[in-house]
């Protein structure tokens, strides 16, 4: 999977004829153009096809040949679709995963308070910044230390995970003392220094993707965490830039789809970055599922108006209550 594979054509073969066959198998073809041919000599099938069985390709008639190239990220391959993060399965086929919790943790009081009532209503995960990258340096940085203190203790008093941002290589390593998923965000998911660092504590890693990164370049990303050693890599859209500002990131649950059904990945969705409005979580967060999300990360707050970062996505605990009971094709 993930790899490219070519295509080499008997002389005197159809090729068209051939690119229709395996079109009709549903697989991504280029011609290869020889030089001067009018007739390509070879076809690319592309990295984002499904894999294509090659003993069903050989027979079709005018195919000479198969030769796949090795893959850009054979870790994340090779990754079973189940990933377990302390004891609890995350993967398709699955009930779904659900990731809660404040933009940012605001004090402990209010982490204690979210914990005990995200933890009731089903929330597999708690979520919050304690190291916040903030476009402004004049915005609220998140507590630091003492937030990831807050946020394990109250995860641990009500039966919850942990998942937080871990920002440059110094807070690495308390994060990943702290945290059972540790994540990138997106302006670091091309920080490679950052993302093997993380991969070295060996924590699972649930890595955003860049708000302009290519699906390709995410997930050589999560190869980069695998290669040094993470255990897994869930990988999370949260949106990208787009010329449209009437919501703060386009979702691109195109490529949720491509990379569940087609790679086979576990894949979390961010509806709160990618949208920017409460409004649009309910929604967006339940399209994710159905295109094949295995989990869905929202941003919640007890006071939507009164939160330090984040607030207009900040989804009410009533509509998160609501969403949590809404079954996939129930
Ligand atoms: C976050 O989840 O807290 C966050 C900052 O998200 P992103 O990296 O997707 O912007
Ligand atoms: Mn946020």
């Amino acid at each position: 999977m993930a790899s490219v594979s070519v295509i080499t054509l008997r002389e005197g073969a159809d090729a068209d004829k051939v690119r229709r066959t395996l079109v009709g198998l549903g697989l991504w073809v280029s011609p290869l153009q020889g030089q001067g041919n009018a007739q390509p000599a070879q076809l690319l099938i592309h990295e984002y096809s499904a894999a294509p069985d090659p003993a069903k390709l050989l027979a079709i008639e005018g195919i000479a040949a198969i030769a796949a190239s090795a893959s850009a990220h054979p870790r994340l391959d090779a990754q079973p679709p189940v990933v377990v993060v302390a004891g609890h399965s995350i993967g398709q086929g699955l009930p779904p995963t659900w990731m809660a919790g404040p933009c940012s943790v605001e004090s402990e009081a209010q982490i204690e308070g979210l914990a005990e009532r995200l933890a009731r209503m089903g929330v597999h995960f708690l979520r919050g910044g304690a190291y916040k990258p903030r476009t402004s340096p004049y915005a609220f940085p998140g507590h630091g230390k003492k937030a990831l203190l807050w946020m394990r203790q109250a995860a641990d008093r009500h039966g919850l995970r942990v998942v937080t941002e871990a920002m440059d290589g110094d807070e690495v390593g308390a994060v990943a003392e702290t945290a059972d998923l540790v994540q990138v965000g997106s302006r670091n998911m091309h920080n490679y220094s950052l993302l093997r660092a993380v991969g070295r504590t060996g924590r699972p890693v649930l890595l955003k993707r860049g708000m302009a990164a290519t699906i390709d370049e995410w997930l050589q990303a999560a190869e980069h965490c695998l290669v040094s050693g993470a255990q897994a890599v869930l990988l999370c859209e949260r949106g990208i830039r787009s010329f449209d500002s009437s919501t703060r990131n386009v979702l691109d649950l195109g490529a949720v789809a491509l990379l569940a059904h087609v790679h086979r990945l576990p894949v979390v969705v961010d509806p709160s970055h990618g949208a920017g409005r409460r409004d649009l979580v309910v929604p967006l967060a339940r399209a994710a599922l159905a295109v094949g999300a295995a989990g869905v990360l929202v941003e919640t707050h007890d006071d939507p108006g009164r939160a330090l970062s984040d607030g207009p996505q900040a989804l009410p605990l009533e509509d998160l209550r609501t969403l949590l009971s809404w079954v996939p094709g129930g």
